[in-house]
């Protein structure tokens, strides 16, 4: 599932490759995919003519503006993606929408082969019809997203440390993946993924906060492959693999200490960490 680099990227590359173009026309092979509104028609006729405008991103949702009033905004859950194709490539099977450019050889194709992915055509900024866009909490590369605000979001609750990461309402755009690379902390002790949020020192929320930051700027580099060929199939591909320290590591050493990274589920996903570096019980601390 693609989580806040991958969507970052996508962000970065087609801006890039679309912005300034005019869709001249739309075509809806999958009407389910729409989310809001709720008739495609409507919908087409809200978007033929317009030009794209600036793409952005909160949390997971891309955000594509279309002209100055509207907004697309599409998240891509577990399998969806972008591509650019020419028209007579876009009546492949999982492909659910393809915008025509005014003038050019190739339009966007929304490809998506489970079929979760959630797109919204909205007045510019109303989120009312994107609950979890309307609920999102802060998103880590905003400029709201001090130190000081995340030792306020996460000091206080009684919660282990990867569920309140995981929970979008608090820092939007965390996924599995990054949630278990930003607790292993390279040459020092870090931080066991059960541990109760109101347990962790400063220091430690410092270094999961520089760390946080770090893993996702690294990510978003690694991944800045060309559009044609950017894919998140299964999560992480290619460039993204080679900065995994625990992530789907188990049985591998640790590469601060040697010791096999272990797996267990926590917060009903799978969680991946050092049970040395990431010790559960620690002195000082109740244990979780
Ligand atoms: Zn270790």
């Amino acid at each position: 599932m693609p989580e806040l680099p991958e969507v970052e990227v996508v962000a970065r590359t087609i801006r890039s490759e679309i912005q300034g173009q005019e869709i001249s026309d739309v075509d809806v092979f999958w009407p389910r995919i729409i989310k809001h509104p709720d008739d495609q028609e409507e919908f087409k006729a809200r978007l033929i003519g317009e030009t794209i405008g600036d793409i952005g991103r909160t949390g997971k949702y891309l955000k594509i503006g279309i002209g100055d009033k509207q907004e697309l905004v599409i998240h891509f859950r577990m399998t969806g993606k972008l591509k650019l194709l020419r028209p007579e490539d876009s009546k492949q099977k999982h492909i659910h929408l393809y915008f025509h450019f005014e003038g050019e050889q190739e339009g966007l194709a929304y490809h998506d082969v489970r079929k979760f992915g959630d797109i919204f055509l909205v007045p510019k900024g109303d989120y009312r019809a994107i609950k979890g866009l309307l609920q999102a909490g802060v998103d880590p590369l905003s400029k709201a997203f001090t130190f000081d605000l995340f030792q306020s979001l996460i000091k206080p609750r009684q919660r282990r440390i990867k569920a309140l990461l995981l929970d979008q309402s608090v820092i939007t755009g965390l996924g599995n993946y990054l949630c278990d690379e930003m607790l292993w902390i390279p040459g020092e002790q870090g931080v066991h993924p059960e541990r109760l949020a109101s347990s962790l020192s400063e220091a430690e929320l410092q270094k999961i906060y520089r760390r946080m930051l770090e893993v996702i700027q690294t990510s978003i580099r690694l991944g800045g492959n060309s559009f044609r060929d950017f894919s998140y199939a299964n999560g992480i591909k290619g460039e993204f693999k080679r900065m995994l320290k625990v992530y789907g590591r188990k049985g591998e050493p640790c590469a601060n200490c040697g010791t096999e990274i272990e797996r267990k589920i926590v917060a009903g996903r799978s969680t991946h960490y050092c049970p040395r570096c990431q010790p559960e019980c620690i002195a000082d601390h109740s244990c979780p």
